[in-house]
């Protein structure tokens, strides 16, 4: 039985691979829906290939060039946001890979999970700005959520098999970035593009520069408190920059399982999506005489202060990681425009966690309130 597939987010990073993945199983599954952005073109020459039910481009100023390249096509061509939201809830759809960046992948994963599709979740923002009311729906509405990241996907890996066994505590991995090492003086003369390049992940800008910063640990952090069901101390956070082994679980016994591999997102994505089966796959495999020593340190959270941030807000809950993926999606975006340093990101994210209003059992609307707020506040106080 072929999986009917919706991917939201075709064209970036995650999306364009998982495409890959896809067209390597022609057997396995069959795309129904693709969403872009912007990025007319790319999506116009996905949809010829793999002829979807439907494709959304956010932006309506391209939703004629689209059409228009479409007319001879099998491919219905829808605009606009809303657009996305009701594509996603088609019937033919079983899974949803949520691989939109950032805060815009709420509703649409939300409505995802409201119509029942299962969703693999790329967009770990979902889960940091609004966990326990994603979770709850996802237990209410019987759907499963399978984690691509891929620290999450190895803690799923390593639970085969044991889901009637309590986790002691669990080590996310940091490849630490491309400043391991560095200290304050030097992050504060950084530019945009020594923090674009990562040394063993190709990924979309927003997340290589929450990678450079740690942020992206910490967004793991509460996006594992979410999908695993536990709690801050539970989380630990080790750098091991080869970023062979992508995460650890120890149980109650003392004993650690890792799953390890070749750093290469297609892995964790076609995992997801051929759950519970492993697909076979042609991705390089790991040597171990080309690795001959795997290593481990302490992160630095008084040079990179967003994962201390973030660790605060996972230990406060309610609206707080809201605040701080808010500020921090309108930092990194402040960054690549030049507009802000390297250390200034920590500086805005800090006094929105100060100065927006703490809720601790926020609804839906005290988060699109929460985010709203912040991000204001967070261009206040950017240079002009
Ligand atoms: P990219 O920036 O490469 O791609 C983002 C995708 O989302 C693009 O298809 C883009 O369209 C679309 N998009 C952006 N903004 C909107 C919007 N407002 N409405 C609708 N669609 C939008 O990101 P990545 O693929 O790197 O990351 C996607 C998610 O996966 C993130 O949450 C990230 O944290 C997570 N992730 C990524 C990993 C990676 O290796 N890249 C690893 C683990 C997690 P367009 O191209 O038209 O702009």
């Amino acid at each position: 039985m072929k999986k009917h597939l919706a991917i939201l987010g075709s064209t970036g990073s995650i999306g364009t691979q998982a495409l890959q993945v896809i067209r390597s199983h022609p057997d396995h599954f069959e795309v129904e829906l693709l969403t872009a952005n912007g990025n007319a073109r790319l999506l116009i020459q996905q949809a010829k290939e793999f002829l979807p039910n439907t494709v959304v481009i956010a932006d309506t100023s391209k939703l004629q060039d689209v059409r228009d390249a479409l007319k001879e096509f099998p491919v219905k061509v829808f605009g606009g946001e809303e657009a996305i939201i009701q594509s996603v809830q088609m019937d033919s759809i079983d899974l949803v890979l949520t691989a939109i960046v950032g805060y815009a992948g709420l509703k649409p994963t939300l409505e995802a999970i409201r119509a029942g599709k299962h969703i693999a979740l790329a967009n770990k923002e979902t889960l940091v700005v609004a966990g326990e009311l994603v979770t709850s729906l996802a237990k209410e509405k019987a759907v499963n959520i399978y984690p691509v990241d891929s620290e999450h996907s190895a803690i799923f890996q390593c639970l085969a098999g044991e889901w009637h066994n309590n986790i002691e505590k669990i080590y996310l991995t940091a490849s630490g970035g491309p400043f391991r090492g560095k200290d304050k003086n030097f992050l504060a003369e950084v530019k945009k593009e020594q923090a674009l390049k990562h040394p063993n992940w190709d990924m979309g800008a927003k997340i290589t520069i929450d990678s450079a910063t740690l942020m992206n640990k910490g967004l793991e952090m509460i996006e594992a408190k979410w999908l695993f069901g536990l709690t801050p101390e539970q989380i630990d956070v080790v750098v091991h920059p080869q970023s062979i082994i992508h995460s650890i679980v120890q149980f109650e016994d003392g004993s650690m399982k890792a799953q390890m591999g070749l750093p290469d997102m297609k892995l964790p994505i076609q995992y997801a999506l051929g759950y519970p089966q492993r697909m076979k796959s042609d991705f390089n495999r790991f040597d171990f005489t080309n690795y001959p020593s795997l290593t481990f340190e302490k992160p630095d959270t008084n040079t990179f202060r967003n994962l201390a941030l973030a660790m605060e807000a996972m230990r406060q809950g309610g609206n707080m990681p809201c605040i701080i993926n808010a500020a921090n999606e309108v930092a990194v975006a402040a960054f690549l425009r030049n507009q802000s340093g390297f250390l200034e990101m920590s500086d805005v994210i800090e006094d929105c966690m100060n100065k927006i209003s703490f809720i601790q059992q926020p609804s839906y609307q005290d988060y699109v309130e929460t985010d709203s707020e912040t991000r204001k506040r967070a261009l206040e106080l950017l240079p002009a």
